[in-house]
């Protein structure tokens, strides 16, 4: 069968590497989109995905044109862009008495307008193919909010409404939109948390531990296979149990 294309925005990152990594050991052809790595980095995350199909591209994902130029290289290149996920993202945190405009705008440019920016693009090729999943990385603040996090809640929660409505608008042509919700997930986002505040998280959180990165990258690589074609417009959460509902 033809090898799936799959496209991962914030592919250096702590979820990223791993929806990568998970991805390619699936079986696609995974081109890691991020902003420009220090030497540093780089070198680390060549180190991580040795071996696996996974070539990187530097790209603002906040930037529309930026994105345009993106998904034309990959789909001249390899010939598709079979599944996009959309997992940049960034926090800036303030209460909202205490928040600038550029902490709004900074967080909204990059997890809400990048899916835009990627998708307005993508899926014109994904339509002409019959066949696409888009997977939007959410987060549970877009569910319940978070002190502080006023901006990136809205950027959050913004995503489900940009789900659900381009889930209806391509149902029909073979293309799936989901997006995930995680709880919190061990990675430099979260590293950076004081030990107070984690341990109280874990000890809030059901299943007794905080998200591993695999957590999500299973989460995703399920909701990219070719035979989860019928769900579509859903949110899945993967937080250990800390926000439940139906
Ligand atoms: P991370 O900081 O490790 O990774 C984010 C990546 O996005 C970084 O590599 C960063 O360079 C990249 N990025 C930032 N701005 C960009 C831009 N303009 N263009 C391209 N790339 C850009 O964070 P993470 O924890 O891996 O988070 C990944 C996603 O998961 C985010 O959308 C985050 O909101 C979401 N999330 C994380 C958690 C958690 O607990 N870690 C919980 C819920 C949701």
């Amino acid at each position: 069968m033809h090898q799936r294309i799959a496209l991962v925005t914030g592919g250096i990152g702590g979820l990223g590497l791993e929806i990568c990594r998970t991805l390619a050991t699936a079986g696609c052809k995974v081109v890691a989109v991020d902003l420009p790595a220090t030497p540093e980095r780089q070198a680390g995350f060549e180190q991580a995905i040795a071996g696996l199909d996974i070539h990187l591209e530097a790209t603002d994902v906040s930037d529309f044109d930026a994105c345009a130029a993106l998904v034309g290289t990959v789909q001249q290149r390899f010939g598709a862009l079979d599944i996009l996920v959309n997992n940049a993202g960034i926090t800036r945190d303030a209460t909202l008495r205490k928040m600038e405009l550029a902490q709004w705008d900074a967080v909204l440019r990059v997890n809400l307008d990048s899916a835009f920016n990627l998708c307005r693009h993508a899926i014109e090729g994904m339509q002409s193919r019959g066949f696409g999943r888009v997977i939007n990385i959410s987060s549970i603040s877009g569910q319940t909010g978070n002190f502080g996090q006023s901006n990136y809640a809205a950027a959050k929660a913004g995503l489900h409404g940009f789900t659900m409505s381009l889930a209806r608008e391509v149902a029909s042509k073979g293309i799936t939109v989901n997006s995930i919700s995680p709880g919190y997930v061990e990675t430099p986002m979260t590293r950076a948390m004081p030990d107070a505040v984690r341990e109280r998280i874990v000890a809030s959180v059901p299943v007794g531990r905080i998200g591993q990165p695999a957590d999500i990258a299973r989460t995703v690589a399920f909701l990219a296979e070719d035979s989860a074609g019928y769900i579509t417009g859903a949110n899945i959460p993967v937080n250990g149990g800390l926000l439940m509902g139906f």
